[in-house]
């Protein structure tokens, strides 16, 4: 009974994933950029697009003419949507985003009676459901208790204001384990917004492989320009480098070291798994330094990243 909206963001709002995701059976796509949901508008996406970050107040017209639905959390911006959403004649469809002990967005729980009640005075705005997001900054996992408590808040709104919530959005990939236990009742959460374990295949809270799913759907494919025997330590007075601390140790031996094309500007480098028997031993802005342990890397070929 749980509903998927494929979180386009990682993509950068590609329509190839888009219409990849659509036909798999996403009910909707969501992203955090106005950027990428007018891209997809552009190639003709038309499906439901969800703006999963709480709307820029300067962006509120672009969001009114682009998002069908849009995740918020202060009763100021709604206000703007309200406005907009009147002056463009549409109505404009909102999830209420709660705080459930991550700290990042929402209302804390306390204050969702008096939120709500601001938000059914507004004038073309529907209030469509209500969110949670978990994991993101503090790590903290979605269970059986913080998922109780967003449903007893959604039965509690609407109680008290004898209306319906269609949406009752859990969170995050990082809901995946709490949601796919048998053992679990999943309460009024009837949606998700997936993007990693989709994409990568991963469950973010361990970081590992969701069973059945591809890990290497999106790799990161980078050409070497450099290869070259070099000493293992740097020589000459040291001081700051332009990202990371060295680390010296008095060993000296030599090295086969390449450059790939790629760096700091493209990914963060720490985020890349080598192929066996290719290290990463330092990255810049657009160089990706790395060591062979075997054959010499050829100038032009491809050495491919797990991501
Ligand atoms: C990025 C994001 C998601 C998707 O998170 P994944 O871990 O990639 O599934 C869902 N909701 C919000 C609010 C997000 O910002």
């Amino acid at each position: 009974g749980i509903s998927v909206t494929g979180v386009m963001k990682a993509t950068l709002g590609s329509p190839k994933v888009a219409k990849a995701l659509l036909q798999a059976g996403v009910h909707a796509l969501g992203d955090s950029r106005i950027e990428n949901i007018k891209t997809m508008r552009q190639m003709q996406i038309t499906a439901p697009i969800i703006l999963i970050r709480t709307p820029i107040p300067s962006q509120i017209d672009q969001i009114i003419s682009c998002a069908n639905i849009s995740v918020n959390t202060e009763i100021e911006v709604i206000k703007k949507l309200s406005v907009a959403a009147q002056r463009a004649n549409v109505t404009h469809s909102i999830l209420l985003m709660i705080e459930l002990g991550d700290l990042r967005e929402g209302v804390m729980p306390d204050q969702v009676e008096n939120t709500v009640r601001e938000i059914l005075k507004l004038p073309n705005i529907y209030l469509q459901g209500i969110g949670a997001n978990l994991a993101c900054r503090n790590g903290i996992s979605p269970d059986s208790k913080n998922m109780s408590e967003l449903s007893a808040i959604a039965f509690s709104i609407e109680d008290t204001f004898k209306i319906r919530l269609n949406i009752v959005s859990g969170g995050n990939s990082a809901n995946l384990n709490w949601a796919l236990n048998d053992s679990i009742d999943v309460g009024r959460v009837n949606e998700l917004r997936l993007g990693e374990s989709i994409l990568l295949g991963l469950e973010p809270l361990e970081n590992k492989p969701i069973p059945g799913l591809y890990i290497d759907t999106i790799t990161l494919v980078s050409e070497v320009i450099e290869s070259k025997i070099k000493p293992t330590q740097p020589w000459g007075d040291m001081g700051l480098t332009a990202f990371e601390k060295i680390e010296t140790t008095a060993e000296q031996s030599f090295v086969s070291q390449s450059i790939l094309a790629v760096g700091h500007q493209d990914t963060d480098p720490k985020g890349l798994q080598a192929p066996l028997g290719i290290n990463i031993v330092g990255a810049s802005s657009d160089h990706l330094i790395v060591t062979a342990e075997k054959h010499r890397l050829n100038i032009g070929s491809e050495v491919r990243f797990q991501i």
